[in-house]
Parts: C-alpha cells; structure tokens; sequence
C-alpha cells in the first residue's frame, strides 16, 4: 500500500516525528562510521504503529519518504515505500519490541562491536566504570551503579540477518538485565523504552567497547577489581 493516507504516516514537519527523527540518526550514526555502507538500522514505534528505515538506503541519504510502517500488533504493514525493500532488521526489531516492549530498536555495524565480539566468547562484561550509569538495569528500577558489571550477550552471526531472530530472542530472555546483544563478526542491537533512550545506550555502550578494546590493548582486565590495574602497569 502507498497511496495518499498512507503517505501521510510520514509526513510531518515535527521534528520529533519518527519518520524524521530516523532520518536525523541515521545521518548522526552514519557520521560516527556505525551505520556505513547501507549496513545498520534503526526502527521506532509510536503506539502500535513501527516505523521501520528501508533496506538498501545510503543512511545519510534517507528521507521520511523512505520510511515502512507497520501495524505492531497485526504485523500488517501499513505503509510500503515504492521501489524499496523492507529492512531485513525487521524480525529482530519486532523481537526487542515483543519481548521488551521497546519504544525504538537501534542495529549499528560499529567496529568497536565487531572487535570486542572476537575478544570475547558468550558474554561481554565490564565493571567499575563511571559510563555504566548510563544502563537500565531492566529488571528492576533504576540504573547500573558504579560498582555493578555490565554483561552484554554475544550470539553468533548468520548469513542472513532475519536468521538471527531465535538466538537474538533467546539471548533477551537468558539475559534479561541486557539492553542489547552483540552479534559475533557483525555488530550490536540495542534498545531502550523511547528513541532517546535508546540513542543513549547506545552511545554509552559503544563507548564502553571501545573503552574495553583500549584497556584490554594495555593488559588491563575491563571487568577487573579496582586497583588491579596498578599492578598490570608494574607488571
Ligand atoms: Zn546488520
């Protein structure tokens, strides 16, 4: 369907308008290499209806136009941009929003992403970093504290992105305080109860990878004891 009703969905001149707005991330991820090459996504829901960026699209190049929405509850689609091609980050988007009940699912191809998945084997972890207050801790309210550990699970990859949609619903389930799941060789999802939200984790998350990378390189255990990287400096 894209007749006129239907192209309405999308237009808005509210700058808040999930049509806009993932035009807007998407040029700011684009902007720092997370979404490069047409790889990544991004999808919001306001209400029951999904706004889903298109498949193929050059990220900084996206129009509200562009935009897929979907009907959440039916699964019906109730937009479909010409010429375009559904996001084949569909599936896993519809996993965050069923099973977390997510306002907004991010999918970034970050390098940082990419390398801790090979450093790491089913699980990433963190602790004793200022960033980590940043994170929900989802099961129960309010964030992680300073002294807490951070654990984002690792599936692996697949050769087609829809297929990662059981082990990505799985890794939700059997890691309930996680706001994302990293994906070996590929990237990360990450999802939050509004856009902005979601945006922040994701932020706050890539920079403790990236943190992770750095501290790792000078043999300094992440998700060490306080104190403990003195004694690796000595070393
Ligand atoms: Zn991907």
């Amino acid at each position: 369907m894209s007749d006129a009703s239907a192209d309405s969905l999308v237009v808005s001149r509210d700058p808040n308008h999930p049509a806009n707005l993932i035009c807007e991330l998407c040029t700011l991820f684009y902007n720092n290499g997370w979404v490069t090459g047409t790889g990544g996504g991004i999808s919001i829901r306001e209400a029951d209806k999904i706004f889903i960026a298109p498949s193929g699209v050059q990220k900084e190049r996206m129009v509200p136009d562009n935009m897929f929405v979907m009907n959440l509850p039916t699964r019906e689609y109730l937009r479909v941009p010409k010429s375009l091609k559904p996001s084949a980050c569909t599936p896993l988007f519809l996993a965050a929003y069923t099973n977390r009940n997510a306002g907004a699912c991010i999918h970034t191809h970050s390098q940082n992403a990419v390398i801790i998945s090979l450093l790491y084997d089913k699980v990433f972890t963190i602790a004793n970093i200022e960033q980590i207050k940043a994170l929900p801790k989802i099961t129960e309210p309010g964030y992680f504290g300073f002294f807490d550990t951070l654990t984002i699970p690792i599936i692996e990859n697949t050769a087609h992105e829809e297929d990662l949609k059981d082990s990505l619903e799985q890794a939700i389930i059997d890691y309930p305080t996680s706001t994302a799941v990293l994906v070996r060789r590929h990237g990360i999802y990450v999802w939050g109860e509004t856009v902005w939200k979601a945006k922040v984790y994701n932020e706050a998350i890539d920079y403790l990878l990236e943190l992770a990378i750095k501290m790792r390189q000078l043999g300094i255990p992440p998700d060490g004891a306080i104190g403990s990287e003195r004694n690796t400096r000595l070393v």
